[in-house]
């Protein structure tokens, strides 16, 4: 059966020029990139080739680009590194509904006494920027925002907030992770400090991760050991992986525009055909600018996980939640952030495009999934009664 891989916030696919990009540096070219011989030399330049390309992408400099293992470790060294910096500083900025990399750490910290303010949604899943306002103070030594949801797909106004943390003189952190790649981001016009970015969401291979940090602002490393990436994060680098990454990110860069709006033309067909196709669904956050990549989409009174059942045994991958959550029937913090009633946020699934995503793939789901609904909700009691109305 071939799969229908509609999944990508979880992961994506190495792209082939990207795995041929890596490939020499397995076997071949293996040398350390800080040994002083030739052998490691020549990775060296590699990953230094690979420093500019990601660098490009984000309109930074190739100094202000520190590899690291990925998007979880990443989001950590920006916080910690913020709470090293500012001893005197005890309180923290997060958003409710943030991947767990950063929420997790951010929750952690209460326990060791530090205030730490989460800031809500609206029903559309869209930042509360008063409340944010209201927030910041002296003692804030970080705010942390996701640039993009990972499930929803819905955009904060991130440099918005980074302008009105900055007025404020606390340092400003971007979960980055998903919008990588997927929408312009040009840091030398930016007011943000740090920010986050993972291989495996943009097409090169899972373990490898970027933190941006703005030339000049304070840092500790999260990683002690080497003198690797200038002292900033210590371990023999991924050479394969961090050139991988480069050559992704100058495909991203090269590409991002027509493949966008071709992947949010397959988006968009997709939500449009399965909201006139199914009653009562609603997109969790539709009316707020979104990834042009994802639709999260809540079907009453059915079970999300039996609708991906369902969709699994015709070889269609979603998802109900994030990666990370799946596997707990609790429905999503980033749905019940957002006020999604309990019926709809049970039965959201997460739809999520690549460049690979084929216009038949789209349909074949158009096809499948509203009588996979109708099914469902013919056999649970909750939707026999809806269906009586
Ligand atoms: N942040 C966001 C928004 C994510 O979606 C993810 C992964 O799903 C991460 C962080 C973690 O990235 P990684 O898997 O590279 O640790």
């Amino acid at each position: 059966m071939k799969e229908i891989y509609l999944d990508n916030n979880a992961t994506t696919k190495v792209d082939e020029a990207v795995f041929e990009e890596m490939r020499p540096y397995f076997c071949e070219l293996y040398g350390n990139p800080s040994s002083m011989h030739f052998f490691g030399g020549q990775v060296q330049q590699k990953v230094d080739e690979a420093r500019k390309r990601v660098a490009a992408l984000l309109g930074a400099s190739p100094d202000e680009i520190i590899f690291t293992a990925c998007g979880t470790e990443s989001d950590n060294a920006a916080i910690r590194s913020a709470l090293e910096v500012f001893p005197e500083k005890r309180h923290v900025i997060t958003s409710r509904v943030e991947h767990p990399a950063v929420l997790t750490q951010c929750r952690n910290l209460t326990q060791k006494g530090y205030r730490v303010t989460e800031i809500g949604v609206d029903s559309e899943g869209q930042l509360d920027m008063a409340e944010l306002k209201a927030a910041v103070d002296a003692d804030t030594a970080i705010v942390s925002l996701m640039y993009a949801n990972n499930e929803t797909g819905v955009i904060f106004p991130i440099e918005e907030a980074a302008a009105i943390v900055k007025a404020k003189g606390a340092l400003f952190h971007t979960d980055a992770v998903q919008a990588v790649g997927k929408v312009p981001i040009n840091l030398a016009a930016s007011k943000i400090d740090l920010l986050s970015l993972s291989g495996h969401k943009l097409h090169a291979p899972k373990g490898i991760g970027v933190l941006y940090l703005r030339r000049g602002t304070p840092f500790r490393p999260f990683m002690v050991g080497g003198h690797q990436e200038k002292s900033r994060r210590a371990g023999t680098e991924n050479a394969a992986a961090i050139i991988a990454l480069g050559k992704a990110c100058e495909l991203a860069g090269q590409n991002m525009a027509i493949e966008n709006s071709q992947v949010k033309a397959l988006r968009d067909r997709l939500q449009t055909e399965l909201m006139a196709r199914i009653p009562h669904a609603r997109i969790n956050g539709g009316a707020a600018e979104r990834l042009p990549n994802t639709v999260n989409i809540a079907f009453e009174f059915v079970e999300g996980e039996a609708i991906l059942l369902l969709l699994n045994e015709l070889g269609i991958c979603a998802s109900s939640g994030s990666a990370c959550t799946s596997g707990s029937l609790e429905p999503s913090h980033v749905l019940r952030a957002m006020g999604v009633p309990f019926t709809c946020a049970h039965g959201s699934i997460r739809f999520s495009l690549s460049r690979y995503t084929t216009a038949g793939e789209i349909d074949t789901v158009i096809r499948e999934l509203p009588p996979i609904i109708a099914h469902l909700r013919q056999m649970s009691p909750f939707g026999r009664e809806f269906l009586k109305k």
